[in-house]
């Protein structure tokens, strides 16, 4: 049976007053407070609320700036203070594992105030305070803000030997395969003891969000993100709404996006809306991988000899599209042929193993195989938004603005069909991808000259926050032109906006972008994507 996990929320304030962010942290569906008086810096404000009537259990923690927290007063002054505070059975005392292994004294104050028998194994709640069991229960916790260090096991077996009835372990994740070796330990020791285990930093993340899969104590978010104790918490809000914290179990399929970085990514918002709305038991998560081959082989690795993850699907990100089609190449994994000829995958499917696989190939390599979405999106876009018909185009002229990622795709999939001419700002680097796939390259001086049929802006200009810039002069710009814009954030650019007053049919990026996301749907859930929930998912998260 699987255990509860428990969505904790922190207060580090105390302005408004403690009790209206207890009554907010309860409402976005917090079920226990951490209540953070090192931070909150006023002693008596914690003494009052404790000593109300309640029903949500506390956890106190008095932080020493040594383990990240903001306390920098005398030592003997904060264990007083924990004992005093805990006299008013908040329910669970935090006490760094550092502090308690310093000297039986400490061991004794503390044990004053906390339960530090090991745990029931049916006794998993928080603590509410019983007549006959007038102490709080005991997390012991370790902290590390410098890294996820290579003996994990280790920490967490030295801790998990401690009388705590939790104990809490928590590491800055250099990238999202830092927040997978947490959750390995995590899951590990979930079995035998109330665990809390969590990497910290935006690449940690996913070991906050998948807490509740992986069988931990509980995991932290915050009302709102000025009020974090440790980098990278997520609010309540995303955590319940975006994330879908509720809904997440043992079976719950993992999705995400690949990148450096992702924090941008609008990936979450989609794939997530869609899932709930089609009964989907998935969570997408924003995935940072540092840039680099090693770094992302790293990733691809981990999840693919530990199956137990769940990973079902990936999307690929800069800088990582051609790095995937590398490792997918590397590992014999099948990739679709037009993947291949584009150069990139932005689409990775765990597939389900054959009957004529053996009994390893669901945990193995070539459990994988990559596609790429982006180039036949870039043709749904210009056929669905402006009647482009790729069978008809044959000799008509294509100029494409920049050699990057999204150039890449777009080239890929009207060379073929259309005479394509790319103008980068970086001629060589657009001579080069011409070589590669068959077409011209043009000098970016002159990228306003001649009458193509279609024009496509593939560079950066225009996207927020550089809002105001464009990639053609607006006198280049002929009626009844295709202009289609790959940026989709704001969705309605300058350059957009001056096709439109110069009588061109203007193609938002937008278009693109949901036609990428939807096909990435039907290729990891083998059903029509819900396309109106993604379209009305994306639209309120752009319009800044
Ligand atoms: P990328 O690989 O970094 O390429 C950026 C391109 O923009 C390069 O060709 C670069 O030229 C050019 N560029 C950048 N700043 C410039 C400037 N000031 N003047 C002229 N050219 C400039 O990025 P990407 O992944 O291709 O993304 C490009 C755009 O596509 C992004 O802005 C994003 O909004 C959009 N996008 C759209 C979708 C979609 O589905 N609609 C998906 C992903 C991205 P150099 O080679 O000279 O540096």
């Amino acid at each position: 049976m699987s255990k509860h996990t428990y969505l904790a929320s922190v207060i580090t304030t105390s302005r408004p007053s403690l009790e209206s962010q207890l009554d907010a942290a309860v409402r976005a569906g917090a079920e226990i407070v951490e209540l953070r008086v090192d931070a909150i810096s006023d002693a008596s404000a914690v003494e009052n609320l404790l000593a109300q009537p309640r029903r949500t259990p506390f956890i106190l923690t008095v932080r020493p700036s040594s383990e990240g927290g903001q306390w920098d007063g005398d030592e003997a002054e904060r264990i007083s203070l924990i004992e005093k505070l805990g006299l008013l059975l908040p329910g669970i005392v935090d006490v760094e594992h550092a502090t308690w292994s310093r000297s039986a004294n400490i061991r004794q104050k503390i044990g004053l105030v906390c339960d530090s028998s090991p745990p029931d194994p049916q006794d998993i709640g928080p603590a509410v305070p019983q007549p006959d069991r007038p102490k709080n229960k005991l997390i012991l916790s370790h902290h590390d803000f410098k890294e996820t260090p290579a003996d994990l096991r280790r920490i967490f077996e030295g801790l998990s030997a401690s009388p705590a009835h939790i104990a809490k372990l928590a590491f800055v994740a250099r990238d999202a395969t830092d927040a997978l070796r947490v959750l390995h330990e995590l899951r590990r020791l979930a079995d035998r003891r109330d665990v809390i285990a969590l990497s910290m930093g935006e690449a940690g993340l996913i070991s906050r969000v998948l807490a509740g899969k992986f069988g931990a104590y509980l995991s932290f978010a915050v009302l709102s993100s000025d009020q974090s104790s440790a980098p990278g918490q997520p609010t309540l809000d995303e955590m319940t709404g975006l994330f879908r914290w509720d809904s997440i179990n043992t079976q719950t399929r993992v999705f995400g996006v690949v990148g450096w970085p992702v924090a941008h990514s609008r990936g979450p918002h989609v794939h997530n809306a869609a899932m709930a709305a089609d009964g989907v038991n998935g969570v997408y998560l924003p995935l940072p991988v540092a840039p680099g081959y090693e770094a992302f082989a790293r990733f691809m690795d981990y999840v693919a000899l530990n199956p137990w993850l769940d990973f079902d699907g990936l999307s690929i990100t800069l800088p990582h599209k051609q790095n995937a089609l590398q490792w997918l190449t590397e590992h014999d994994c099948h990739v679709e042929e037009s993947a291949r000829k584009t150069g990139a995958v932005n689409t990775v499917i765990r597939r389900e193993p054959s009957p004529n696989d053996d009994a390893l190939v669901a945990g193995s390599y070539r459990s994988w195989q990559g596609d790429n979405t982006d180039a036949p999106a870039v043709v749904d876009a210009l056929e669905t938004a402006a009647g482009f018909r790729a069978a008809e185009s044959r000799g008509r002229s294509v100029h494409v603005l920049g050699a990057g990622g999204v150039a890449r795709a777009v080239v890929a999939a009207l060379a073929q069909c259309a005479e394509v001419t790319i103008f980068n700002r970086t001629f060589d680097r657009g001579a080069a991808l011409a070589r590669e796939l068959g077409c011209r390259a043009g000098r970016w001086a002159d990228r306003a000259a001649g009458n193509p049929h279609i024009f496509i802006n593939c560079t950066s200009l225009g996207m927020w926050p550089d809002i105001d810039s464009t990639p053609m002069p607006a006198d280049a710009l002929r009626t009844g032109q295709i202009v289609l814009d790959t940026v989709y954030n704001p969705p309605d650019t300058r350059l957009l906006r001056e096709a439109r007053q110069h009588g061109c049919v203007a193609v938002s990026g937008i278009e693109m972008f949901l036609s990428q996301a939807a096909r990435q749907y039907r290729l990891w859930h083998r059903r029509e994507a819900p396309a109106a929930t993604m379209r009305d998912a994306l639209c309120p998260v752009i319009s800044r």
